[in-house]
């Protein structure tokens, strides 16, 4: 039985202030049951969120790390300084890492595998654009992602696995639930061919314009374990809705 895990990423939101007014809401709700929940805010906000979550049971993650451990590499952050203050989770992969900074496979696999040599727990994204589908390639594109990223790693225990369609981040479009389905299944079978993932007991989670009002058909679907939370992570109590969801 998997427990599902509910992530915000916050992206490059927030203050010093509204974070404290983020956080202080959340800390302060009724202990929700059942999911894990995890916060990942920019880097220069970690030890303050840190600080705030250590009397709750939130979780905390960084939305990216280097691919290398450490070194002459001006800007980055490695995942072991990540690890030494105290996150748990990195984002790996995220579309808006592909898209922006041209990400390959290739270099998210060196951070997938620097993280877990760190003792993270990569949360790795994948997903097709709107053209890839309409093309019908989703289902080729979202496996080679995962391929790329995952084989030849040591070890893939901590693994996390989040399905974000470019097409619904940000948009207000959210894949179907079935659509949604139908891609968890399909990512689930694919992780069963690399070595070193227990494809059963992995979480996939699904990533792309999760509400208060779809997430509980969403979490209904039996290849779907939790959620990454963009937008919606930013009030609390949106986010408490979904968490909420995620519980039922
Ligand atoms: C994301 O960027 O990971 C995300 C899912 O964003 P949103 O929920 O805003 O679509």
């Amino acid at each position: 039985m998997r427990q599902l895990l509910v992530v915000g990423n916050w992206k490059m939101n927030g203050s010093r202030a509204s974070i404290n007014t983020l956080l202080g809401d959340l800390v302060s709700a009724p202990a929700i049951a059942g999911p894990e929940v995890a916060v990942c805010p920019a880097y220069v906000h970690l030890p303050q969120v840190l600080e705030l979550c250590a009397v709750s049971a939130i979780g905390v993650g960084a939305q990216d790390c280097s691919h290398m451990q450490s070194g002459a590499y001006t800007g980055e952050v490695a995942a072991p300084m990540l690890a030494e203050l105290g996150c748990r989770w990195v984002i790996l992969g995220h579309s808006e890492r592909r898209q922006y900074h041209s990400e390959s496979d290739e270099l998210v696999a060196a951070k997938v595998a620097v993280a877990v040599a760190a003792g993270l727990q990569p949360i790795v994204c994948v997903g097709e654009t709107r053209e890839q589908r309409e093309a019908g390639e989703a289902e080729q594109v979202v496996s080679a992602q995962l391929e790329g990223a995952l084989r030849g790693q040591v070890s893939l225990d901590s693994l996390v696995v989040a399905y974000e369609p470019v097409w619904a981040i940000g948009t207000g479009l959210t894949a179907t639930p079935q659509q949604a389905q139908d891609m968890h299944e399909c990512i689930r079978s694919c992780l069963e061919g690399i070595a070193g993932v227990d494809a059963d007991a992995t979480r996939v989670l699904y990533g792309g314009s999760v509400k208060a009002d779809n997430a509980a058909q969403l979490f209904a679907q039996p290849d779907i374990d939790g959620a990454l939370v963009g937008g919606a992570a930013l009030k609390a109590a949106d986010f408490l809705a979904i968490i909420s969801a995620a519980a039922a």
